[in-house]
């Protein structure tokens, strides 16, 4: 008896020439990320599953519907991984690099896995690059990112893409948000889908996510959390703002940016493609000061420091991170830095301080507490 076996459903074989597009455009991708002065790490795609379900959280879909998750021989729960943030986060606490740098810049590219709905265009094994900063909450470090970002995408040509910010407020001024979106919401519960009624005492920022169209009509009369900033938050946004001006980078401030866990603050950035017509969106930024609550175990282990020394970018000494110059890689930022316009405005001017003022186990803390990150071009196919 014989049996055609297929690929796997949602999952695409890359032959000549197509693999040669996407070569190119890896390519152009670690040509950006290093002239950002940007280092690649490389994680396993296979992790511990409770590493989604704390970071990305269990309520979400990509959590709750969509990751690849089994039972391994030894019974533990492993799940292939759905993003690339989390596993970026796991390893920079699980090998301490807080302790030996105060400002940590990161990419990744590889594939990705979601079991998603195939009509919605998008596939099961998906391909993402992403960077990430650590240790930097200076609205040159949002900047930063997003600057990247635009630049890659005009790097590849990919046509029509435009950058959309919004701030998302921070534990001092959400809960009013909180509590005025509850207050919208409630008056208007009978045309709420019953998730979004759930919703509403635990949290009502996820209703603003639904994709109910009558949840989505709703949420387009809610209030917007730009209307609220506390003074610190609006003032990081204006600077957000002023610093996309200087570099003459494209925007336009759309309040609809809202990520449904409250985990995320500040800005936060997406860019659509209206051209494609294919409603997915190749890029999605934010700033999340507390997803890294990688526990206190975690903290304390030792970082195998020749391994990562050797993944390192050539000349450059991680022992001595220092304030002015002399660090390869600081000295890359500065450059990138220099050339757009944020020389002596970027986040690594603070750093020094920052890091003698703080204690070693602050520093592990905070360090794990402020970064801004951004993910880029999900794609799976061209
Ligand atoms: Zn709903
Ligand atoms: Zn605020």
């Amino acid at each position: 008896m014989s049996q055609k076996i297929s690929g796997v459903k949602g999952m695409n074989d890359l032959l000549p020439p197509t693999s040669a597009v996407w070569q190119y455009v890896e390519k152009k991708a670690r040509q950006m990320f290093d002239s950002f002065g940007y280092l690649e790490i490389r994680t396993p795609v296979l992790e511990d599953t409770a590493l989604f379900v704390r970071s990305v959280g269990e309520e979400t879909d990509i959590v709750g519907k969509e990751m690849y998750t089994f039972q391994d021989k030894a019974g533990r729960s492993l799940s292939l991984r759905p993003e690339g943030t989390a596993p970026a986060v796991r390893a920079y606490i699980e090998h301490a690099v807080h302790n030996l740098e105060p400002l940590t810049r990161w990419f990744y590219l590889g594939p990705m896995f979601r079991y998603e709905r195939m009509k919605t265009g998008r596939y099961r094994q998906f391909f993402q690059a992403g960077a990430e900063a650590y240790g930097a909450k200076e609205p040159a470090q949002d900047v930063e990112l997003m600057d990247m970002a635009m630049q890659f995408f005009r790097a590849i040509e990919l046509p029509g893409v435009s950058l959309e910010i919004n701030s998302l407020g921070d534990d001092a001024c959400r809960p009013a948000y909180l509590s005025a979106l509850n207050a919208y919401f409630s008056g208007h519960s009978a045309q709420l889908c019953d998730d979004c009624r759930a919703r509403l005492q635990r949290n009502p920022l996820r209703i603003l996510d639904c994709k109910n169209p009558q949840c989505q009509q709703l949420a387009k009369g809610a209030p917007a959390m730009l209307d609220l900033l506390c003074p610190a938050c609006r003032a990081h946004f204006d600077e957000v703002k002023a610093k996309l001006d200087a570099l003459e980078i494209p925007y336009r401030v759309n309040p609809r940016i809202v990520r449904g866990l409250d985990y995320y603050t500040r800005t936060a950035c997406g860019a659509g493609q209206q051209e494609s017509g294919q409603g997915s969106d190749p890029l999605r930024g934010d700033r999340r000061p507390r997803l890294a609550s990688g526990g206190d175990e975690t903290d304390q282990r030792a970082s195998p420091r020749g391994l990562r020394g050797g993944l390192r970018h050539p000349g450059w000494k991680p022992e001595e991170p220092d304030e002015e110059g002399g660090q390869e890689r600081g000295a890359v930022c500065r450059r990138a830095r220099g050339r757009r316009g944020l020389e002596g405005q970027g986040a690594a001017q603070t750093d020094a301080g920052r890091r003698a003022a703080i204690g070693g186990a602050r520093r592990a803390e905070l360090a794990a507490e402020e970064f801004g990150l951004i993910r880029m071009l999900r794609c799976s196919r061209f």
